[in-house]
């Protein structure tokens, strides 16, 4: 074997030791060596070179059982041994979050911005002083930064660091971190949001062991992660997976990114409430940017039985399904995640997913594919950035 294999083999191994811990830890090195499938030699040397390094500590577990009331000692990661910044890009909205090395949110906030009135320069111009300001009234973190992660709802080319398109800005074909990484003097990691929260996803308990699975995200727009063979795909231009601009018909309605007939433009919040309002008496709304209220009241109404709004979450989850089936078709995944501020419509969609699964694909190819809800919180937009941003912790 190569030296160069073995120094590679070592270092993913590290990666892994690090990952399971941010997991699942505390845990002890023989729980370690379980999850991890590595010999206790390689254990205890990866994590006698951590903790050398401060990366991790140990910490008192609960009494083992007949241990005489002797704790068991743990390893959990040191979580100031490093910061990263998250940022999240929105319409109108900039969320600036710092994280530690566990993946954990330390501080937030939140800076309104008209994102749609600025220009290449005036863009990375503003995001690099909001950072600034933020990271000045967190010195400690400051110190310790190590990376960066910004995620903006639209296409992106992640190789580059390119918005390509984005619903949130009026330009196009934007650089976003090569302004950051100047400032900041460090590694800068641009995502898409859905991206960004199959991460987060993707550090949950319950999928970390999980190594193809799909995560749809449904709200102001639609968008879709891909995890396969246990790491994010994001293709060979760095686009994918822009599941929501997927067609269900050439002849469909109108969607925002300038094509019709796309999944969004059925699913989406703004495609439900342009729906609803020309049947139903709802409040006024920006039509592109329905609020979460709006969106709520609207789900209340489905759950009331009202008819024109049960009718219309089961047709967008029927063309959810369709769009699904044709995932299923063509990468048969384990898991089929779907999360997002729209999931909390899921329960009046479901009924009609699998309509729409079962109407496009024969039972063969819908297989064993599981379909399930997760829940949403503002926070996973949080964890996804700071997930993305710890990926150059290594
Ligand atoms: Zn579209």
């Amino acid at each position: 074997m190569k030296k160069n294999d073995t120094e590679q083999i070592r270092a993913d191994n590290r990666i892994d030791i690090i990952n399971t811990l941010r997991v699942f830890g505390p845990l002890a090195r023989v729980d370690i060596g379980q999850i991890t499938r590595l010999s206790p030699a390689t254990v205890t040397a990866i994590t006698s070179e951590l903790s050398d390094a401060a990366i991790i500590q140990e910490v008192k577990g609960p009494e083992s059982k007949g241990g005489r009331g002797r704790p068991r000692v743990l390893i959990d990661l040191n979580p100031t041994h490093a910061s990263v910044l998250g940022i999240k890009l929105s319409i109108n909205e900039v969320r600036l979050m710092l994280g530690d090395l566990k993946g954990n949110i330390a501080h937030e906030t939140v800076v309104v911005q008209k994102t749609q009135r600025h220009d290449q320069a005036s863009l990375n111009e503003m995001l690099v002083e909001q950072a600034k300001r933020f990271l000045d009234q967190h010195p400690e973190h400051a110190a310790r930064l190590v990376s960066v992660g910004i995620a903006i709802q639209g296409f992106v080319d992640v190789h580059k660091g390119d918005v390509v398109w984005s619903p949130a800005l009026n330009i196009k074909n934007v650089n976003l971190t090569r302004a950051l990484e100047n400032a900041f003097e460090c590694p800068v990691e641009l995502a898409n949001d859905a991206n960004s929260i199959a991460y987060a996803i993707q550090k949950h308990p319950e999928y970390s062991q999980c190594n193809n699975f799909v995560v749809i995200m449904i709200g102001y727009g639609i968008g879709g992660g891909l995890v396969v063979n246990g790491s994010l795909y994001s293709g060979h231009f760095g686009a994918a997976a822009e599941f929501g601009h997927t067609k269900y018909s050439h002849e469909g309605p109108q969607c925002a990114c300038g094509k019709r007939g796309c999944i969004e433009a059925y699913v989406s919040d703004y495609a439900l409430y342009r729906d609803a309002s020309a049947v139903m008496d709802l409040p006024a709304t920006d039509r592109r940017h329905p609020s979460e209220k709006q969106m709520q009241r609207l789900t209340e109404l489905g759950h009331q039985k009202h008819s024109y709004a049960v009718d219309l979450f089961h047709q967008a989850g029927k063309v959810l399904g369709y769009g699904i089936a044709n995932i299923l078709a063509l990468m048969s995944p384990e898991r089929i995640v779907v999360t997002g501020p729209g999931v909390r419509a899921y329960a009046l969609m479901e009924p009609g997913i699998h309509e729409g699964i079962n109407e496009a694909l024969v039972p063969e190819l819908i297989g064993r594919s599981q379909i399930e809800p997760y829940s949403w919180s503002e926070d996973m937009t949080g964890k996804g950035v700071i997930a993305l941003a710890l990926k150059h912790f290594r």
